[in-house]
C-alpha cells in the first residue's frame, strides 16, 4: 500500500512543481492546472495546493497526477522514483528529513539543464528564424536571442569550476534554472 502521507512529508510540493516545469512565482502562486488559468490562482502551501478560482485542492501526489494525466498511484510511484524515496511500504523508524542534494548532484543537475537548454535554443535559432524583416519574431526565436549566449557562457564556465562552486552558483541562481527548466518542459525538450 502506498503511503501518501509519507510522500507528502518527504517531497516539497514547490520543489516538485519546479522540477516538473510548473512555474511558481515568488508569492508561491502558479497558474492552475485544473482550469484554464491566465493569471496565477493556485497557491502552493507547504504540503498542499489550493486554487482560489476553481477550488481545486490537494497534495503533491494530486498535483503530479494532474500534471502528467496519470493515476494517483502512478503519480506516487513517479514521485518515489524522482525523489529517491526507496520504499513507501515500510517507513523508516526515524522520520526521514527532506534530503538535500549533494554538491555533486547539484552540479550535474545544472549541467543537464544547461545542455538541454542550449540544444533547445540552438534549435530555435535555426528553425524559428524569421523569413523576412516583416515577419514578427516568434517567442522561441526571441528566447534564443536573449539567452543562448549566456547559457553557452555558463556551460563553458561550468567546466572551469569545482563542484562546490557549481553548487553555490546553482543555489544562488535557482530561480533562473527553474525558468530554463520550465521552458524546456513547456516546449517538450526535457529528457525526463
Ligand atoms: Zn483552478
Amino acid at each position: 500500500m502506498i503511503d501518501f502521507t509519507e510522500i507528502r512529508k518527504l517531497v516539497d510540493i514547490r520543489q516538485a512543481a519546479a522540477m516538473y516545469g510548473l512555474e511558481v512565482n515568488r508569492a508561491g502562486m502558479a497558474c492552475c492546472i485544473f482550469h484554464a488559468d491566465r493569471n496565477p490562482s493556485m497557491k502552493m502551501y507547504d504540503d498542499h495546493f489550493h486554487c482560489y478560482a476553481c477550488g481545486a485542492h490537494g497534495d503533491v501526489t494530486d498535483l503530479t497526477a494532474q500534471l502528467f494525466s496519470i493515476s494517483k498511484t502512478e503519480a506516487a510511484e513517479k514521485l518515489c522514483a524522482d525523489f529517491n524515496i526507496s520504499s513507501t511500504r515500510s517507513p523508516p523508524a526515524t522520520p526521514a528529513r527532506k534530503r538535500e542534494l549533494t554538491n555533486r548532484e547539484k552540479a550535474l543537475l545544472m549541467l543537464d539543464i544547461l545542455t538541454d537548454y542550449i540544444c533547445m535554443l540552438r534549435y530555435f535559432r535555426k528553425h524559428y528564424a524569421p523569413f523576412s524583416f516583416e515577419t514578427e519574431l516568434s517567442p522561441q526565436f526571441v528566447e534564443s536571442l536573449q539567452n543562448l549566449d549566456y547559457a553557452e557562457y555558463l556551460w563553458d564556465a561550468w567546466f572551469d569550476s569545482t563542484d562546490d562552486e557549481r553548487a553555490a552558483f546553482f543555489t544562488e541562481n535557482i530561480g533562473q534554472f527553474r525558468r530554463f527548466y520550465a521552458s524546456l518542459s513547456k516546449y517538450g525538450f526535457n529528457k525526463k
